[in-house]
């Protein structure tokens, strides 16, 4: 970790992510440099001691948590005579494990080719370095090509495939749309809580888990709120820091329902003391998606864990801008349904007009 203040936080959450992808953590190394090493990432003597950890213990495999570039990885392969795998490649990884539906599989896969192509050219290159080229340069230019094209066909087909179900998705909102119900979504960063409230505001039973990611794909649901009628809950997948650019690329449909929601609930783990940082990253998403002018109340959640009240807050015109609940113990619910129904009601008269 470079420069970045909490990285013991840092370093547990990476312990968590390892986790969620099924590896069992056996040693944590720790690098601090103002620079990353250009051939092997972290420092020699950094490195030296990773590796004789590495042999002394029954290790399988090498995290980084970090992206690596092509040649670091490879480099750090052949030191550690171990794979290597970088934080890229590990949260598309579990993204892979956790994905249900027929559109988030779709989406992994078309994130994890993409993944690869950029690797495979360099691969190659490589490979055809190492021999000096000789005796290399025909076949592995033919097989790199082939290689190209075969992946390019499969992203190619996954896309159509994506945008088809895309298509469906629009057409379910706008039928939504027309109904006049408000539509809400939930977003926050991973493990803060969401599914956890969407069950309990939903009392239906999504998956909830201690591991990141538990949610990849869009859980929809309609409630009854009193003072806003029917109301669309989604669900949608947790943010976490540093998410590949080409998962972002790849779940912008999944994201989507977030930027067409009427109203987002951004909820916090209120009991980490990352919390802020966490505000922040999630805040970052939303504006890359398109979704920062959506009004948008943060949930406080776990205030069990930390002793709040069930509590709401508002800003000098009134408007309610925080509240603070426990999905676990199901405690500032009423306050969160009266939240939503206020807020229905001072948006609501665009609702109709904005979805026409
Ligand atoms: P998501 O990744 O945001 O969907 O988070 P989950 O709903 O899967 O919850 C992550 C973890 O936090 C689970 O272990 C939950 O049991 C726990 N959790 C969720 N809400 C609360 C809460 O209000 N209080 C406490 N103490 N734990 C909670």
């Amino acid at each position: 970790n470079f420069g970045k203040p909490d990285y013991q936080a840092h370093a547990e959450e990476f312990e968590m992510l390892a986790k969620g992808a099924g590896a069992e953590v056996v040693a944590t190394v720790m690098a601090k440099r103002d620079k990353p090493d250009a051939a092997y990432f972290i420092g020699s003597g950094k490195l030296e001691e990773a590796v004789l950890l590495a042999q002394s213990s029954d290790v399988d495999i090498i995290l980084f948590d970090q992206a690596l570039s092509p040649a670091q990885q490879r480099n750090l392969e052949r030191a550690f005579n171990l794979r290597v795998v970088d934080r890229v490649a590990l949260i598309l990884d579990i993204f892979a494990l956790r994905a249900k539906s027929h559109e988030g599989k779709l989406q992994v896969e078309l994130a994890q080719l993409q993944h690869l192509m950029t690797r495979l050219t360099r691969m190659w290159t490589h490979l055809e370095r190492q021999r000096g080229g000789i005796g290399m340069r025909g076949p592995g230019e033919a097989q790199l090509e082939m290689d190209k094209r075969m992946i390019g066909d499969k992203v190619k087909v996954l896309r159509e495939r994506l945008s088809k179900v895309e298509r469906q998705r629009t057409t379910q909102r706008r039928s939504r749309a027309r109904g006049g119900t408000m539509s809400v979504s939930l977003v926050g960063y991973t493990n803060a809580g969401k599914s956890t409230l969407f069950n309990a505001l939903t009392r239906a039973g999504a998956y909830a888990a201690d591991q990141l990611f538990a949610t990849l794909d869009t859980t929809t649901r309609r409630i009854w709120i009193e003072g806003a009628g029917q109301v669309v809950v989604s669900d949608t997948v947790g943010f976490i820091r540093d998410l590949p650019t080409t998962l972002i690329a790849a779940f912008k449909a999944t994201l989507e329902e977030t930027v067409q929601a009427d109203l987002l609930l951004h909820v916090i783990d209120a009991s980490s003391p990352q919390r802020d940082e966490q505000i922040l990253e999630v805040n970052k998403v939303l504006e890359e998606i398109g979704a920062k002018d959506i009004p948008c109340i943060l949930v406080y959640n776990k205030i069990d864990a930390v002793g709040y009240e069930p509590k709401i807050e508002r800003n000098e015109e009134g408007r309610i801008v925080r509240v603070f609940v426990s999905a676990l113990d199901r405690t500032g619910l009423d306050g969160l349904r009266g939240a939503i129904a206020e807020a229905k009601e001072k948006i609501g008269n665009n609702v109709a007009s904005l979805k026409n």
